[in-house]
């Protein structure tokens, strides 16, 4: 069929369908075809690869994708775009599946066994801006078979998750992202490309999933909860952010591992490498057993 990829054609399906954009789910379409490339060539998506997006829309992204992918399964929250999508703008896109449900919490895992033959996929999406963070953690922490992750996203989270030791930007996503994966920006993107358009401006980044995490830790519940007690009091020294923690050591226990590790008692959580968070979180490990 026709793209629908044109503020004309996008405007045309919302009057047809009477549909009212949901501020509170993230709602804004793409209408610029030259960004719908830069993310579908950005992903390298090719006939062996299946594709899940989360938020198809009224399926403008969707689209591109099927006529590139092997099989495309789009999950989608608001049951309002449903008709649109299987009754008009994917019909007749054989390789399309619509999934009405939350991704946050439909069983991705039992999704890609029963849809995709339990291949591993491409998460491509436009994402929700609201739910950024929780969505890419949800793919990387709980153990889905996912090769790749390309997204639009707000650009301060894009900053935050490519961010180098040292730098404002730096913090728990940037540790938690890039022990799984390797950032890697593909372009930055205007509001205008966009209907509604958002507050905010936005950046495509691939999150390139590594094959097996960046650093070796014994217990990867402990190393977290050392990067997020680390950065949650970012001004602090290192001594006195784990020492107030929920990590349950005392300051002379803290000071110790810090030495253990071959870190000064004075450093902040954004000096750390991810190496130096391992070492850290490894030598509390050891002590707590
Ligand atoms: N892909 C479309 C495009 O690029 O034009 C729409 C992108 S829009 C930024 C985000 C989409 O995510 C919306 O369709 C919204 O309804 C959907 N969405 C929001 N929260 C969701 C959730 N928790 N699970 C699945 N989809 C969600």
């Amino acid at each position: 069929m026709e793209k629908l990829v044109s503020p004309k054609k996008t405007k045309e399906i919302v009057k047809k369908y009477g549909f009212q954009f949901s501020k509170s789910l993230g709602q804004n379409f793409l209408i610029d075809e030259n960004i719908i490339y830069k993310i579908i060539d950005g992903a390298q998506i090719g006939k062996e690869d299946v594709v899940i997006e989360v938020g198809p829309g009224i399926g403008t992204l969707t689209q591109y994708l099927a006529e590139r992918a092997k099989k495309v399964l789009a999950i989608e929250i608001d049951k309002n775009l449903i008709p649109i999508l299987e009754g008009e703008t994917l019909k007749g896109y054989e390789n399309v599946e619509v999934v009405n449900a939350d991704v946050l919490k439909v069983d991705i895992i039992k999704l890609i066994y029963e849809k995709l033959d339990g291949q591993k996929v491409k998460v491509v999406a436009n994402l929700p801006y609201y739910v950024t963070t929780p969505i890419i953690m949800r793919f990387l922490e709980e153990e889905i078979p996912v090769k790749d992750i390309v997204v639009m996203v707000q650009k301060e989270v894009a900053d935050r998750m490519q961010a180098r030791p040292n730098t404002k930007d730096y913090g728990a996503l940037t540790v938690a992202v890039q022990y799984y994966c390797k950032p890697h920006v593909i372009t930055k993107v205007p509001r205008s490309v966009f209907i509604p358009q958002p507050k905010v401006e936005s950046t495509v980044i691939r999150l390139k999933v590594l094959d097996k995490p960046k650093v070796e830790v014994e217990d990867r519940e402990i190393f977290f909860k050392v990067v997020k007690a680390s950065f949650a009091k970012r001004r602090k020294t290192l001594l006195n952010s784990l020492s107030m923690s929920s990590l349950g050591l005392d300051k002379e226990e803290i000071k110790k591992v810090l030495s253990m590790s071959s870190i000064s008692e004075k450093r902040r959580a954004e000096s750390l490498t991810i190496q130096e968070f391992a070492v850290l979180a490894n030598n509390i490990a050891a002590i707590k057993k």
